[in-house]
């Protein structure tokens, strides 16, 4: 196998074995949410490895913190309601979760890493008492507007435990793509345990590493992202800091997520059903907690880069002209593994205002405003985040008047006709 083998610092997140094995290694990369503006194109930009590990004793794959959180999560690029599909998918949960919890006008529903509110609007519309926690000021302020009270801090243990002294405690407790960009895993699991009331449940969604790795979902790898989770893995953590997964469904979003449902481990109320055996069975069979499986995963990436560079000089050979859509963290992990510049892509679009008029760190790809598609007429347009590609492609569709092709880099390069 492919076995980078580190200088020894790096220990495992959760059980602290050293790490030895490589899982995938991207090389060098930038921080990917941080876009430039144009006064900083001409100044040097960090870049940090993206050599990701698995531990060999609990099969957690993971990334080494090389930046400080604060660093990377105190003016987040990222605002969830700028995507419909989203918001959709947020207000489902909600309708979801109140009936089967049996939520009411005197339940606490908290949501960790609450972004801008996107999700809880929907418990504050139902009449429901909700808490949103964010360490990111900006989104935090967003939420505020929208009547979403936000807490601007970092989650762990101790602010668990704060909490918990002033009478507080979460009936719900929510926590959507947060558990992968946690630095102190252990920390951030004790906390949900401390904050969780008796009878409460917990529900967290996070993109699932065995579709990754099915999926060759690389570019879902940044430095944001510390750890990648199989069923496997995250029933193991949960279990050390006494909670128990009762329930655990296959979600369609960011690529496949897992969304599971845990309580206090003595809470006998709730009983794990067939879906937590099913699945824990199932990647037992794929080979989880065999080394096997991680060590041919390197390979195949670097096979969808040759592909995606093949697609994109044929392209250039035969004068086409390419666009991006979108300035996800996850096209900035593509576009520097496969270094591809504005020498193959001339610019990309994003709805978010915020991004419009900056650049992609490392690449300096300019980003505009989608109406500048309807300008420039490119022949291709590349879909960066190709997890929302069928919302893309029907907002987008006009390019097909003149002739216009939408291009997904992943699984790997294919024009969708
Ligand atoms: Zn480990």
């Amino acid at each position: 196998m492919s076995q980078g083998i580190n200088n020894g610092s790096a220990l495992c997140r959760f059980c602290g074995s050293p790490l030895h094995h490589t899982f995938v290694d991207l090389g060098m990369s930038p921080p990917c949410e941080s876009y430039l503006s144009q006064e900083q194109l001409n100044a040097m930009e960090p870049f940090y490895p993206l050599h990701v590990y698995v531990c060999d004793q609990c099969f957690l794959v993971q990334l080494e913190q090389y930046m400080s959180p604060e660093a990377i999560f105190c003016e987040y690029a990222y605002f969830s309601s700028y995507s419909d599909a989203w918001l959709q998918h947020a207000k489902y949960y909600t309708e979801m979760a109140v009936e089967r919890f049996k939520l009411h006008g005197a339940s606490q529903v908290v949501e960790l890493a609450s972004n801008d509110g996107y999700l809880l609007q929907y418990f504050v519309q139902k009449g429901i008492p909700v808490l949103g926690v964010e360490p990111a000021a900006n989104v935090a302020i967003s939420a505020i507007e929208k009547g979403v009270p936000t807490l601007v801090k970092f989650f762990g243990e101790e602010l668990a435990r704060e909490m918990v002294t002033e009478g507080k405690g979460a009936d719900l407790l929510i926590g959507n793509n947060v558990l992968a960009q946690v630095p102190d895993l252990n920390d951030f699991v004790q906390g949900m345990k401390t904050f969780l009331k008796p009878g409460g449940v917990i529900t967290m969604e996070f993109p699932h590493l065995m579709r990754l790795m099915e999926e060759n979902q690389f570019d879902t790898i940044y430095h944001e992202h510390f750890s990648y989770f199989s069923f496997f893995s995250v029933e193991k953590i949960f279990a050390f800091h006494g909670l128990k997964i009762f329930d655990v469904e296959e979600l369609s979003t960011h690529g496949g997520s897992l969304r599971i449902y845990a309580c206090h481990g003595d809470d006998t109320s709730k009983v794990a059903g067939n879906r937590v055996d099913e699945l824990r069975e199932r990647e037992l069979a794929a080979g989880v907690a065999d080394l096997g499986l991680y060590s041919s995963f390197d390979e195949k990436v670097k096979k969808t880069k040759r592909l995606l560079l093949d697609f994109l000089i044929n392209a250039k050979e035969t004068g086409r002209s390419i666009a991006g859509y979108g300035a996800p963290g996850k096209g900035n992990t593509l576009l520097n593994y496969c270094g591809v510049r504005t020498d193959f892509i001339d610019y990309t679009v994003d709805r978010n205002p915020y991004k419009q008029g900056k650049y992609l760190p490392g690449t300096h790809i300019p980003i505009f405003h989608p109406d500048k598609v309807k300008e420039t007429r490119p022949d291709y347009l590349l879909i960066l985040p190709w997890n929302f590609k069928d919302e893309i492609i029907k907002q987008m569709s006009y390019i097909r008047d003149w002739g216009g092709q939408f291009v997904v880099p992943i699984p790997e390069a294919k024009v969708i006709g």
